[in-house]
């Protein structure tokens, strides 16, 4: 596969992890980046990664109004977006019961509607255009659930939904959209980007307490190299048959196969009062 021209990319969250590794594999390679930033010293030092390359917008993409002003003006005189990835993102983690809706809306917020939000703010480019790719960090809880990270799980099963039902309507425009699901990499994401509610409701320490500790342990030592996956993304970027749905890692292979052949196990099990419900 590969790229063959140069491509201008608008990477959401380039001040570590992926969206760092996505970006340095694209400068390097030769494209040009966009990168949002929540501060002017992380916009400084990405800049300083390639300069005339690298160009950063302090952005939270959040702050929804300001979105499509934020990249109208960073791609005046330059060449428009052609690739977007929507890659800022955060876990919160808490058992259901013990999260208030407040941190379920910023999940949301951030994970979900500011994904759209940038979405919805390159896509009239990109359809008059006739191309673009669109590429979601969604997550393998986007496919397989786990105790205590309710709130997480549902935003990316949103995102994953929400990548598929897009591909459907901008496939005829030349615009694809893939959904990429990382299994456990070696970011911040489990350090200090983590948002944990607070224990209160001892019922749920049994539950609770060891997906916590273990989580905590196995931070920065985690199996996937956020530098391949960047390869990987290179490598799919443009390409004419990049997949709706992508998985990073054997732990998302292993989990999400495991998933779906369980499902597909109870479908078979339930079929029979599944079908009864129909008129005929
Ligand atoms: P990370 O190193 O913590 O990076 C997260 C990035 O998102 C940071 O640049 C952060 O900016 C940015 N960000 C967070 N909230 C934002 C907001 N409201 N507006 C703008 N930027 C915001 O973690 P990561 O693992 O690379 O996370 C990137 C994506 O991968 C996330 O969507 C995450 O859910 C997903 N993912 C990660 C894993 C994993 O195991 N690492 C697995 C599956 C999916 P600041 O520096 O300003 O905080």
């Amino acid at each position: 596969m590969g790229v063959s021209r140069k491509l201008n990319f608008l990477i959401t969250g380039v001040s570590s992890g992926f969206g760092r590794a996505f970006a340095d594999a694209a400068l390097q390679a030769g494209h040009s980046v966009i990168g949002t930033v929540r501060n002017q010293e992380a916009k400084r030092e990405f800049e300083n990664i390639a300069p005339g390359g690298a160009k950063a917008i302090v952005l939270d993409v959040t702050d929804f109004s300001s979105i499509d002003g934020a990249i109208a003006s960073a791609v005046e005189g330059v060449s428009p977006i052609d690739v977007l990835v929507n890659n800022a993102g955060y876990g919160h983690e808490g058992a259901l019961e013990e999260s208030s809706l407040d941190e379920m809306r910023r999940q949301f917020d951030v994970n979900v509607f500011g994904a759209v939000a940038m979405i919805k703010a390159v896509l009239p480019s990109m359809r008059a255009r006739r191309s673009g790719h669109i590429i979601n960090i969604t997550s393998m809880g986007g496919f397989i659930t786990m105790p205590g990270i309710a709130y997480y799980c549902g935003s990316k099963f949103a995102l994953e939904g929400i990548s598929e039902t897009l591909a459907k309507e901008v496939a005829d425009f030349g615009i694809k959209v893939t959904a990429v699901a990382p299994g456990s990499f070696r970011t911040d994401w489990a350090g200090r980007s983590m948002v944990r509610s607070p224990r209160s409701i001892p019922d749920y320490d049994a539950v609770i307490d060891p997906i916590r500790s273990a989580r905590q342990d196995k931070s920065g030592r985690q199996l996937g190299d956020p530098a391949k996956a960047a390869q990987v993304l290179l490598d799919i970027a443009c390409a004419p048959d990049a997949p709706v749905h992508l998985l990073l890692g054997r732990d998302a292979v292993k989990l999400v196969r495991e998933k779906m052949a369980k499902m597909g196990e109870d479908i078979d099990a339930w079929e029979k009062v599944s079908v009864s419900t129909d008129f005929q």
